[in-house]
């Protein structure tokens, strides 16, 4: 397995192999022959689907566009996963995004598997009857693959409800009877989405880190303390009211974890700077979110620039270039921008002790045992940035029952089956010297490895 992915599910894998109380009854021979079989299914995808979309743009030319689909696995259930509208997607970004899923919705126990999508373009570069047009054909090219009980798309970077709607509509004229809801999450309200779904991802990632820095470590400050673990030390010495936060990216994910944050009534984070596309925003006595998020609403998605545009909103801050956002002397660092923002290059000037993953893969594999080895606590992705793909789960049962539940209910919902991961992994985290990612992947192997064993897929 060539990937960073790949090398923490082949560590999985061989701690595993070594546990004799995990499959117990796989001995020898026998065992090892399953384990290289774990190997091979989990390292590669079931089917990479490619395509090259036909457009007719407005000013008459025509362009093929590099579309892709790729299925990892559906041992749990359909497969799962956005589709992402952005320059840089490429396969093998794609595969490894898939692979993510797979394990994410184990680890959560959502019953999908993992796939991903994407199609190679800047959203900005094309004209709405155009992105339009690519969203009905993406759907007509890989419309055999897909369906609600095949492989269910949702947005991810560059898509919205605005697409996943087209989408659904296309869907539905190419397969008219079926349970065309459920083809698609992420879609707009009034047309089957689940009330909650935008704000799921942010609110998930700042409940993630709240419930394992503050109600965890309240329940077992002792225990904790009694831990050789260096990661148990990291939590101890974060357990203050004080907190001054940093976070990049304000768009769906870091916008609304920021709000969660800023709302946060019983603990009392600062939240000292934000950044995006453009500049880091910065006041070392804390920003005023609500009124970033009110700007962002009507400026196209994109933070003030100016000192002009500060002072428009009454606002005292320092516009700083996009990357100081990383480099702040904070506590916490919130990562909801892009893959391989923390790499080999710049993990040594990052001064925060806890960092939570928003995005996928924001650190590379080199940062990440750079970072491990003294002592940062990485939330991963695959435990923090969950929160879209649990209530894309609800909207697909909603679309299914045709019956919606209130917001209220889906935050409970979504609240209930993070905190049941968290319960089953943080024990097993501060107890131990793997890295929190290393527990978590552990974990979903775990899932996976023991339905491929009992459904007979391992000989
Ligand atoms: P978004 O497009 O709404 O927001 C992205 C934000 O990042 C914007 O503020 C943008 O200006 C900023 N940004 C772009 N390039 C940047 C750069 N080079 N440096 C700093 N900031 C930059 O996207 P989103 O939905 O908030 O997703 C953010 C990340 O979270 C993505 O990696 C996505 O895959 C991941 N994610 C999203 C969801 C979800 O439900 N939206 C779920 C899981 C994971």
């Amino acid at each position: 397995m060539a990937s960073y992915f790949g090398s923490i599910v082949q560590h999985s894998l061989d701690a595993l192999l070594e546990d004799e109380s995990f499959l117990p009854d796989l001995k020898e021979q026998d065992r090892e022959q399953a384990f290289t079989s774990l190997t091979a299914i989990l390292s590669t995808p079931n089917h990479i689907h490619k395509s090259f979309l036909r457009i007719a743009l407005e000013n008459g030319k025509v362009v093929r566009i590099p579309a892709f689909r790729v299925q990892h696995n559906n041992t749990l259930g359909p497969y799962k996963g956005g589709i992402r509208f952005h320059e840089s997607v490429n396969e093998e970004e794609v595969m490894n995004l898939a692979s993510l899923m797979t394990l994410k919705n184990a680890l959560h126990e959502v019953p999908f598997g993992g796939g991903k999508g994407g199609v190679v373009l800047n959203p900005r570069d094309y004209e709405v009857k155009e992105l339009h047009q690519i969203c009905k054909k993406y759907v007509h090219y890989f419309s055999d693959i897909l369906g609600p009980d095949k492989d269910i798309p949702a947005p991810d970077m560059g898509t919205g409800d605005r697409e996943m709607d087209w989408m659904m509509a296309e869907y539905k004229s190419i397969r008219p009877g079926t349970t065309y809801r459920g083809s698609f999450t992420g879609k707009s309200i009034i047309n089957g989405g689940s009330l909650g779904r935008r704000e799921a991802t942010g609110k998930g990632v700042y409940f993630t880190y709240r419930y394992m820095m503050h109600d965890f470590m309240n329940e077992n400050r002792e225990w904790l303390d009694a831990q050789e673990n260096p990661f148990a030390r990291t939590a101890l010495n974060h357990d203050r009211k004080d907190l001054k936060m940093a976070i990049q990216g304000f768009g769906n994910v870091g916008s609304v974890a920021a709000l969660e944050a800023y709302r946060c009534s019983h603990l009392n984070n600062k939240i000292v700077a934000v950044s995006d596309r453009n500049v880091t925003i910065y006041n070392e006595e804390g920003l005023d979110i609500p009124a970033l998020v009110d700007y962002t609403a009507n400026n196209e998605g994109d933070l003030p620039t100016t000192e002009k545009e500060l002072a428009g909103l009454e606002m005292k801050a320092e516009i700083l270039d996009r990357e100081k956002v990383l480099y702040m002397d904070v506590d916490v660092l919130v990562l909801a921008a892009l893959e391989g923002q923390i790499h080999k290059d710049n993990v040594d000037q990052i001064k925060a002790k806890i960092i939570v993953e928003g995005a996928n893969a924001p650190v590379t594999g080199d940062a990440d045992k750079y970072l491990a080895d003294n002592g940062v606590i990485i939330v991963p992705d695959i435990l923090a940035n969950a929160g879209g793909v649990i209530v894309s789960y609800f909207e697909w049962v909603q679309g299914r029952e045709t019956q919606f539940y209130s917001e209220e209910q889906i935050f409970e919902k979504l609240v209930e089956k993070m905190e049941e991961t968290m319960v089953t992994i943080l024990p097993q985290f501060f107890g131990d010297p793997f890295p929190l990612r290393q527990n978590c992947y552990i974990h979903a192997v775990m899932k996976l490895s023991t339905v491929l064993y009992r459904q007979g897929k391992l000989y």
